[in-house]
């Protein structure tokens, strides 16, 4: 019989149970008894959503992060979360979000630990920290309680640990030290806890090597080797995960690795099952991952069984079908979409029905195909409907994809003769300043957002409150006295949402939100089919804000890689030619933009670094079409229109070349947190166009002084030519309200002017 598991169930609920209890817990109005009890609660309907599987997982629940109960079940705490007052779940908070629910806003708050990327997903955990004098200590309580509540409930459970060599390639050292060095200290705290889950009657232990798909010094395979011959003999059967990419040289190492069984995702590492099956020694179990776990997409299971059947009778009983990874990633139960049309949502699968789409192929390999009939016809039936519908392909848009040539993304000249042209026509002042476009969206902007999605408003009286928002931006911007103004986005709920919902084949979800980080989710848009522009959407807008003065207006879009990165993106085409896609409908749009009179048009590649491969070997592929996309969907454009960019994260020294090949006029970047260490990189590689480098951090509430923004910008204009700066904040401002802001720009005005002064006269 092939046997049934899955890696981990999304934790925050159906509903988002797990974000408004934890945000009320917060405000202090829910107990902490309340709060815990609502999460055993959730856990058992979870449980009870993934009945049917052979192994459950257990332990794959967290209040907040597991990468955090990891380092708590560790006993690695920094000192400075564990010895302010309070009890255990204070300092878990505390570790997470800098506060605590009994901190009052004023004293006790620590920096949170930092916060950062799982793998190439958008789920973002919190950073283990380290330093030569960490030391290990079990707290396995949490985990065995869950353990408990899934035994009194009579599921068969298999609890899911993270693994110690990818614990410690997760955090950061301090002080500089070699992790590596903790390596045995870890090993004796991981011993006692499978030890400790032996001694629960615990048969499997699902343990998380996701490092294995990373590119891997000696020292790091030799850990692995180390870890797993030292854990063998109190271990309880282990079943060694890996997901999220191929294996290649890390493969024989994974197969030898002295555990009970492998899982891989074959969503990623399809092609490497075939050595896999020839290098793992008999006693192993494989296994495999064959639904992906992070996208929305339901499986070709015919497509599946041909492949597994083979493998099947190969492997027998030694067969485990699974989903690729935890399901984490995906949004819990396609049936709460009550308003999704029927037929993309009939492609469609969340987490439940990804579980029932392993039953089926496990019932089809142990009882025969015709033992499914109706479901695998059904299935069938709707993957050919995807396939052929005309809603998914449109031959114009392919068809201009393929005629995407070297000319279409190269400005009509070279940067140094069009920045005089762009010179001449703007009349800008030395150390320039701008906005990265949005302003304070207040309660009363996103209620009458919401007045008009909901019916209650009408379009003429949205509009019409909408271009008076859009007035007192500019009205506030002139008074603060900005060089380039933007219109300030009002009316825009998401970057990426607001442009998908305009362009043809993109669906939105009611309830399909993903864990982002602790209580925030997002609801990624659905890229289904292929992505046409078929009418200007920004234009209104920019023209009526650029009529209200004379200063130069800035058109505001969002990028193709963002938009894709943000996305579920399709499964039937690569990424690089859903990218095209885009990047024609959004270059249609900067084209519109440009005839409508605008002349400076700022393309937002907020994510444009979270795209990048985990494998640097494979990160030039990566950005040449990355890339050449927004090329395609900038460059377009005349001599005189000014492009900018804007990316938001501040590591990128080593992509800052790819950077240069987008040649936008002007790249705004988030700097000021790194206190412009970013700059570092510009004394290797001479950026050639302009650059506004952040100058304050929006995300606090701190008003920044005048000579904060000077020192940094002076440090700019070390490695930066003056006439190629620009001065503006580190992001858009919408988070902020406008007592914050205005203050913050009135500094930031200040400096700048101050700065060209000294130019002049020096
Ligand atoms: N133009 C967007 C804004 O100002 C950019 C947001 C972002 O970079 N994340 O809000
Ligand atoms: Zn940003």
């Amino acid at each position: 019989m092939v046997t049934t598991h899955n890696l981990g169930f999304p934790r925050i609920g159906s509903n988002r149970e797990l974000k408004f209890a934890l945000e009320k817990y917060w405000k202090g109005a829910l107990s902490e008894q309340a709060l815990l009890e609502m999460a055993a609660a959730l856990r058992a309907q979870h449980w009870q959503d993934q009945a049917a599987l052979d192994w459950i997982p257990a332990g794959d629940f967290s209040l907040y992060d597991h990468v955090l109960d990891t380092s708590f079940m560790l006993g690695n705490i920094p000192s400075r979360f564990g010895t302010l007052p309070g009890n255990e779940i204070d300092s878990y908070f505390r570790a997470a979000r800098g506060r605590s629910v009994s901190d009052n806003a004023a004293c006790s708050c620590v920096n949170a630990g930092e916060m950062t990327k799982w793998f190439d997903t958008n789920y973002h955990y919190i950073v283990p920290e380290f330093d030569k004098n960490t030391r290990f200590s079990l707290h396995a309580g949490h985990l065995l309680e869950q353990i408990q509540q899934a035994k009194q409930l009579n599921y068969q459970i298999k609890p899911v640990i993270l693994g110690p060599v990818t614990y410690l390639w997760l955090g950061k050292s301090k002080d500089g030290s070699d992790k590596l060095e903790l390596l045995d200290d870890l090993l004796s705290v991981y011993a006692q806890l499978l030890h400790a889950l032996k001694n629960a009657d615990i048969q499997w232990v699902q343990i998380d090597e996701p490092v294995l798909v990373m590119e891997l010094t000696q020292e790091w395979k030799h850990a692995l080797r180390k870890a797993y011959y030292q854990l063998q003999a109190t271990s309880p059967n282990l079943l060694l995960t890996t997901y999220f990419g191929q294996l290649q040289d890390n493969l024989q190492l994974a197969c030898e690795l002295p555990v009970s069984g492998l899982h891989l995702d074959t969503t990623t590492a399809y092609d490497e099952v075939a050595k896999v099956i020839d290098w793992l020694p008999s006693h192993k179990i494989l296994s495999l991952g064959v639904v992906n776990g992070r996208n929305i997409w339901k499986t070709d299971l015919t497509k599946t069984l041909d492949w597994l059947e083979p493998i099947h009778a190969r492997l027998q009983d030694r067969l485990w079908l699974a989903p690729s990874c935890s399901l984490l990633h995906v949004p819990v139960n396609l049936d709460s979409e009550q308003k999704l049309d029927a037929e993309i949502r009939s492609w469609l699968a969340f987490a439940v029905q990804k579980l029932s789409e392993i039953e089926l192929l496990a019932n089809a390999l142990d009882h025969g195909r015709d033992s499914v009939a109706t479901a695998l016809w059904e299935n069938s039936a709707v993957v050919t409907s995807r396939r052929q519908s005309k809603r998914v392909h449109q031959a114009a848009v392919k068809a201009r994809v393929l005629e995407i040539d070297d000319a279409l993304g190269t400005r009509q000249s070279p940067y140094h003769q069009r920045t005089i042209v762009q010179r001449q026509k703007f009349q800008l002042p030395l150390f320039p300043t701008t906005t990265i476009g949005s302003f304070p969206q207040t309660q009363e902007i996103r209620q009458t957002r919401r007045d008009f999605r909901e019916g209650r408003l009408s379009e003429s009286a949205y509009r019409q409150a909408m271009r008076e928002e859009i007035e007192t931006c500019v009205r506030e911007q002139e008074a603060l006295g900005l060089d380039v103004l933007v219109h300030g986005e009002p009316e825009r709920n998401d970057m990426v949402e607001y442009f998908g919902e305009q362009l043809a084949g993109y669906a939105f979800t009611q309830f399909g939100w993903v864990q982002s980080y602790g209580s925030r989710c997002v609801k990624p848009p659905i890229i289904y089919g292929d992505v046409l522009h078929s009418q200007a959407i920004t234009t209104e807008w920019i023209q009526y804000a650029q009529s209200l003065t004379s200063k130069p207006m800035k058109g505001m879009l969002t990028g193709p890689v963002t938009m894709l990165n943000w996305s579920f993106v399709r499964d039937d085409q690569p990424r690089a030619d859903t990218c095209l896609q885009l990047a024609l409908a959004i270059r249609d749009e900067v084209l519109a933009l440009e005839k409508a009179g605008i002349r400076i048009i700022q393309i937002d590649e907020a994510a444009l670094r979270e795209g990048l491969p985990l494998r640097k070997s494979q990160w030039n592929d990566y950005l040449d079409w990355a890339v050449r996309a927004f090329r395609v969907t900038a460059n377009g454009v005349s001599d005189e229109t000014q492009i900018h960019t804007h990316m938001c994260y501040s590591e990128f020294n080593d992509i800052m070349e790819a950077i240069a090949r987008m040649d936008a006029d002007v790249i705004t970047i988030e700097t000021s947190r790194s206190d412009m260490e970013l700059l570092d990189a510009f004394d290797q590689f001479h950026y050639p166009n302009e650059i506004g480098p952040g100058v304050y951090d929006i995300h606090s509430p701190n008003i920044p002084s005048i000579d904060s923004i000077i020192e940094l910008m002076e440090k700019a204009a070390q490695r930066i030519p003056a006439e190629r700066l620009w001065v503006n904040p580190d992001c858009g401002l919408k988070t902020r309200n406008w007592d914050e802001v205005k203050p913050a720009l009135r500094n930031m005005i200040a400096a700048s002017r101050y700065l060209s002064t000294a130019a002049r006269a020096g």
